[in-house]
């Protein structure tokens, strides 16, 4: 089902295992310039306008409890069962006490979030187990894998193999838009080699992608989102075409 408050990653709900989607900037209630549906916190939006957006997305998706990490732009995974529920409305709960920016789980229920504008939400659903991850992939985190560091957590945690996994990179800035310094494109191109990136700009998401399949995960289970924030500022939040003063989506999975 696609609303305007959100669309769900069809490449994982198809399953029929999987609640998963992402929130659009529509629907909601903050002004310039967080317009509309921002449901984040810390960003500097008026409190009152992000309790309101929550309540409407929540009553639209069914999602009443969200666990998720104070982001730091690290490479650090957690286990949802470490993490306290927090729920929409409660101010005071929306600063989460665990930091990290991958969460993990074989709960049903569980609804990992991670927050975003720009940055890659990387849905992770192992179907044969079943067990699920969500990452927040900034240059930083792709870099160190994060993904991948992902993956082998729900390895421990759970047996989950690589081999039996959908991966879905939500929309986030591509490489049409994303433009950076030529000390960053070479990193990339050690780790990942050439394709990763067109002359200055880079792709995120092809560095994922190498990543994930050069663990063993099958090139048919990733699937990219076709939009760039940075392009569809409409739609998505986009820290850097908006000039980092923006809200943030939520991306969210939940076992069913
Ligand atoms: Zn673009």
């Amino acid at each position: 089902m696609t609303t305007n408050l959100y669309y769900t990653i069809n490449e994982l709900a198809d399953t029929g295992l999987v609640n998963a989607g992402i929130s659009l900037r529509c629907g909601g209630v903050s002004k310039a310039p967080y317009v509309s549906l921002n449901l984040a916190s810390h960003v500097g939006d008026n409190p009152d306008a992000v309790s309101q957006n929550q309540r409407i997305f929540s009553t639209e998706t069914g999602i009443k409890a969200l666990k998720y990490c104070h982001q730091i732009h690290s490479d650090s995974v957690q286990n949802a069962d470490s993490i306290a529920t927090s729920f929409w409305n409660i101010k005071e709960q929306n600063v989460p006490e665990k930091t990290g920016d991958a969460l993990i789980s074989a709960q049903q229920g569980d609804a990992l979030s991670i927050f975003t504008a720009d940055c890659v939400p990387i849905f992770i659903l192992d179907v044969a187990t079943p067990a699920i991850g969500i990452a927040h992939a900034g240059w930083r985190g792709t870099l160190a894998r994060i993904a991948v560091k992902t993956l082998a957590q729900m390895k421990n945690s759970f047996g989950t193999h690589a081999e039996n996994c959908l991966i879905h990179l939500g929309p986030s800035i591509q490489e049409c838009c994303y433009t950076v310094s030529p000390d960053l494109i070479y990193k990339f191109v050690q780790h990942f080699g050439s394709t990763v990136h067109n002359e200055q700009n880079l792709s995120l998401q092809t560095a994922s992608f190498r990543q994930l399949v050069d663990i063993g995960v099958t090139s048919e289970s990733v699937s990219i989102s076709p939009f760039c924030t940075a392009c569809h500022t409409d739609k998505f939040y986009s820290h850097r075409a908006e000039g980092g003063k923006t809200g943030r989506m939520l991306s969210f999975i939940q076992l069913t």
